[in-house]
C-alpha cells in the first residue's frame, strides 16, 4: 500500500515537470526510450518505473533525481488529486463497491474538493465508530458518571414509558405477554418469534413490512423476551438512528434498557410500592421483584433509578463475577469503587470482605444475604443475592449507607466485615510469612475476562453482522 501511494506521488511529479517543460506524453517518451502509453502508466502511479529510466526522464526534464523522489505534491491541486486516487485505493473505499473516479486534470477543482471533502468524512467517521479497548471502557466511564449525576433517573425516558403503557391500559402488576405485544401493534409493528435470527444480533426490526423479530418464545428465563420486544420497540419510540460512535452505541443501549425495565416495572407504581414499603421499613429487592414478574438483577438496578429522585435514598448497585470482577456497577452513597487509572470499574476486583464477595461462598441462595462492612468512607448496609450462568456464579448486590439501613429488610444482621481497601495490604498483599514461602515457586496463568468490553467491529450498527441481518431479513419477507 505504501509503495503504492508512494507511486503515486511520484507520478505527480513526473507529469507537473513534463507539463512544465511543454512535452506531451510522446514527445518525453521518445526521448526518454519507451513508448507514451507506458509513461503515461508511470503518471497514474500503475507501474513502477526503473531506476534508468527514472534518471533519463530527470536528466530530460533538468531536474535532480532527488526531486522526482521528493514525497511532496507539486502544488495545491495535485495534492488533492493524489489524496483523492490514495483514498480511491484505500480498504475503506473499496468496501463500497462504487467505481473509481480517474484524477485527473480535467477533473473540475469543485468536483476534487467535493470528493476529497468526502472521502476525509468517511474516513474519519469509520475511525471513530471503531472503539478500541481502551476508547470503550472511556465511553462507558463517561457514561456511568453522567448517570451518577442524573442520580440514574432518566424522567423523559419514564414519562415516554408511562404513556406507552397507558396506550394498552397496563398500570401495575407484571406486564403481560399480550400487553407487549399491543404496544407494538401501536407502533405498528407484529412480534415474530423465529429460530433463524442471525447470531449477531438480539433482535431485528423489518421497517418495511412492521415486524419485530425475536427469538423463540420456547426460551426459557423469567422477563427475557418482554424485555427483549421493549428494547426493540424503544429504539423506536425514542427517535434512534444508527449510532456514529462508540458512545452513542452506548448511550442508546442503556435507554433502550432503561425504557424496558419503566414498562416492565412502571414509575407510578413502582414508586408506590417501594415508598409503602419503605413505611414499614421493609425495602427488600426481593419482593420488588417478584411483584413486577422480573428478575433479581433487573428489579435492583430499577430499584436505583427510583431511589434518590423518588425515596430520597442514596444507593449502590453491584454485578461481581466469583472471581470477585465487577461486571456492572453504580453509586452515588459514596462507595468507593475500585477502578483503574482512567475511572473504569468494569474488570476490577472488589474487596474479598464486601458482601458481594462474602455471598459467593455461601451455600443458601434462596434468600437475601445482608452485611454491614466498615470501609475507610464510612459503613455500607448491603443486600446480596447470588446466581449462576454458563459463565460462572455472580451476585448482586444494593446498598447504602449505615443511616439508611433502617429502612431495609436484613437492617437487623449481625454480619459485620471490616475492609481498609483501596489499602493493597487488606485482601491483596500476601503477608511477609506466606510471600516468603511462595515467591519465585508459584506460576499462576490469569483467567481471560470475556465481559470486558472488547472493541465492535466497525459497520452501520457496531457488533452486527449487517449481511447476515439482511439476509435473514429476504428469507423472511416474502413469508
Ligand atoms: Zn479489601
Amino acid at each position: 500500500m505504501a509503495a503504492e501511494t508512494d507511486l503515486i506521488t511520484l507520478g505527480r511529479r513526473i507529469r507537473h515537470h513534463r507539463k512544465n517543460a511543454g512535452l506531451t506524453l510522446d514527445q518525453l517518451g521518445e526521448r526518454v526510450g519507451v513508448v507514451g502509453s507506458q509513461l503515461s502508466l508511470v503518471e497514474n502511479g500503475r507501474r513502477e518505473p526503473r531506476l534508468a529510466l527514472l534518471q533519463n526522464i530527470a536528466a530530460e526534464l533538468d531536474v535532480p533525481l532527488t526531486d522526482l523522489l521528493s514525497g511532496d505534491a507539486p502544488d495545491a491541486r495535485t495534492a488533492l488529486e493524489i489524496e483523492l486516487s490514495r483514498a480511491q485505493l484505500g480498504p475503506l473505499y473499496r468496501t463500497l463497491g462504487l467505481p473509481v473516479v480517474p484524477a485527473s486534470r480535467s477533473l473540475p477543482i469543485e468536483t476534487l474538493e467535493s470528493l476529497v471533502g468526502l472521502h476525509r468524512e468517511l474516513i474519519r467517521r469509520a475511525k471513530r465508530s471503531v472503539a478500541t479497548p481502551e476508547e470503550a471502557r472511556r465511553a462507558n466511564t463517561e457514561l456511568r458518571m453522567r448517570m451518577r449525576e442524573r442520580n440514574n433517573y432518566l424522567p423523559e425516558i419514564e414519562r415516554i414509558a408511562t404513556e406507552a403503557l397507558a396506550e394498552v391500559g397496563h398500570t401495575s402488576g407484571a406486564l403481560t405477554h399480550r400487553s407487549v405485544s399491543l404496544m407494538a401493534q401501536n407502533l405498528g409493528f407484529t412480534l415474530i418469534h423465529v429460530d433463524d435470527l442471525p447470531h449477531s444480533a438480539r433482535s431485528v426490526i423489518d421497517l418495511e413490512n412492521g415486524r419485530i423479530y425475536l427469538p423463540p418464545a420456547s426460551i426459557p428465563g423469567g422477563h427475557g423476551l418482554r424485555s427483549m420486544a421493549l428494547q426493540a420497540m424503544a429504539h423506536r419510540l425514542l427517535g434512534h438512528r444508527a449510532p456514529e460512535s462508540y458512545a452513542e452505541f452506548l448511550q442508546q443501549r442503556l435507554e433502550i434498557n432503561y425504557f424496558a425495565a419503566a414498562c416492565l416495572m412502571p414509575h407510578d407504581a413502582s414508586v408506590r410500592f417501594l415508598r409503602a414499603a419503605k413505611e414499614r421499613h421493609d425495602l427488600s429487592v426481593e419482593d420488588f421483584r417478584d411483584a413486577f414478574g422480573v428478575t433479581h438483577e433487573a428489579a435492583a438496578l430499577r430499584l436505583t433509578n427510583l431511589s434518590t429522585e423518588q425515596l430520597g435514598l442514596k444507593m449502590h448497585f453491584l454485578r461481581v463475577a466469583d472471581d470477585g470482577a465487577i461486571q456492572k456497577a453504580y453509586e452515588n452513597d459514596g462507595l468507593a469503587l475500585p477502578m483503574d487509572v482512567t475511572g473504569a470499574v468494569e474488570g476490577q476486583l472488589v474487596c474479598r470482605f464486601w458482601a458481594s464477595r462474602a455471598a459467593l461462598h455461601r451455600t443458601n441462595r434462596t434468600t437475601e444475604f445482608y452485611q454491614y462492612t466498615d470501609t475507610p468512607d464510612g459503613t455500607f448496609w448491603c443486600a446480596t443475592q447470588t446466581g449462576k450462568t454458563d459463565a460462572g456464579e455472580f451476585s448482586i448486590s444494593v446498598g447504602v449507607p449505615f443511616a439508611e439501613a433502617k429502612w431495609f429488610r436484613g437492617r437487623d444482621t449481625t454480619v459485620r466485615a471490616q475492609s481498609r481497601c483501596p489499602d493493597e495490604s487488606c485482601c491483596r498483599r500476601p503477608d511477609d510469612v506466606l510471600a516468603r514461602r511462595w515467591r519465585d515457586r508459584a506460576w499462576p496463568s490469569a483467567r481471560l475476562h470475556a465481559h470486558i468490553l472488547s472493541p465492535l467491529p466497525q459497520g452501520e450498527f457496531p457488533g452486527v453482522d449487517t449481511l447476515e441481518v439482511y439476509e435473514f431479513l429476504e428469507s423472511h419477507s416474502g413469508q
